[in-house]
């Protein structure tokens, strides 16, 4: 039924997939994500939805291969058929235009952001860029990003590619330039915590009011399982059912950093080999999810 109709590598560890998937396709807006299921005893695997081509009823993923679903999903060949996909899932993406707005983004944060640089292009924005990597070899879809973006600016952290250092780097800069925007200026930031929050630190002292696109450990992908559970303004809400795109400047980036690290997420957990030895170990997302909400919050 979701048949693999196209497959690409980007990079070492990042694939392109388009599946057939026409109700999902037509349906589609920017920012919204999909649960995939590659075979039937495999986990949900929550994927931003990077394009949607309604005439060909396909949907385009990135994958960032770091475990055991996303390298099956990404071992998976043309034409073999996905066992499940349910969506489009959450919230489209807020989009105001038409504005100056920075899109930062860092890793396969950047397969989430490109949608939504496309879709403020097309509501007549002025679209600028940041693209961040630690090496020229780990930029995605820089080609992509530059036929939408007025300007792209990319930083590796190695200097490999155009200016050495973070993407952060790059924000302060052009905060200061394009505050004053007639237009009015919003930013967009899709990558790490880290960088995310900093993004909104910065954007908080300019006034400049931005949104981020949070990516908690999550289970269904539907709201019944409570795993990708934030804190935003305060209250507790479902990245899943009103997000993943969230005030940045209401975001407790504390409290996600820290319901990362409990469910073992990227931001602590980076190293390919100590995720597989935990799953051999037999102590897998869900186990860790379930660990989560017995223990009492602080
Ligand atoms: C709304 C949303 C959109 C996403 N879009 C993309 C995308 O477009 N492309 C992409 O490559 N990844 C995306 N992710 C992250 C992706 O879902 C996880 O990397 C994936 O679930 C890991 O599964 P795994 O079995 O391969 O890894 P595991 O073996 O389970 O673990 C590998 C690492 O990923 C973390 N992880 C595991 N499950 C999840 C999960 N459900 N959510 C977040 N982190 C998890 C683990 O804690 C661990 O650090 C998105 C996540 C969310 C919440």
């Amino acid at each position: 039924m979701f048949r693999i109709v196209h497959k690409q590598r980007l990079s070492e560890d990042v694939k392109r997939v388009d599946l057939y998937a026409p109700e999902i396709a037509r349906r589609f807006e920017p920012g919204q994500f999909v649960s995939v299921v590659p075979e039937e005893q495999d986990e949900r695997l929550p994927l931003s939805i990077v394009d949607a081509d309604t005439d060909r009823g396909t949907i385009t993923l990135m994958i960032n291969e770091v475990g055991t679903t996303t390298r099956k999903l990404g071992g998976m060949a043309i034409r073999e058929e996905v066992y499940s996909v349910v969506g489009p899932l959450g919230l489209p993406a807020r989009v105001e235009t038409p504005k100056t707005v920075l899109c930062v983004a860092t890793g396969i944060g950047t397969a989430r952001m490109l949608p939504i640089c496309r879709a403020f292009k097309r509501g007549g924005s002025k679209v600028i860029g940041i693209l961040g990597a630690r090496t020229k070899k780990e930029v995605i879809l820089e080609a992509q990003m530059r036929l939408v973006c007025d300007k792209l600016m990319i930083a590796t952290q190695d200097g490999s590619y155009e200016r050495r250092g973070l993407a952060t780097d790059i924000v302060q800069p052009l905060l200061r330039e394009n505050r004053n925007d007639p237009k009015g200026l919003v930013v967009r930031a899709s990558g790490s915590v880290g960088m995310m929050r900093e993004v909104c630190a910065l954007a908080k002292e300019e006034k400049v009011p931005a949104r981020v696109y949070l990516n908690p450990v999550m289970v269904d992908g539907l709201g019944m399982c409570g795993s990708c559970r934030v804190k935003v303004g305060g209250k507790i809400v479902m990245a899943c059912l009103h997000g993943p795109e969230f005030n940045g400047h209401k975001v407790d980036f504390q409290d996600f950093e820290r319901r990362l690290k409990t469910l073992g997420g990227k931001e602590s957990c980076p190293r390919k080999e100590s995720v597989d030895n935990r799953r051999k170990s037999g102590f897998g997302i869900f186990g860790r999810f379930l660990g989560d909400i017995l223990r009492p919050s602080p």
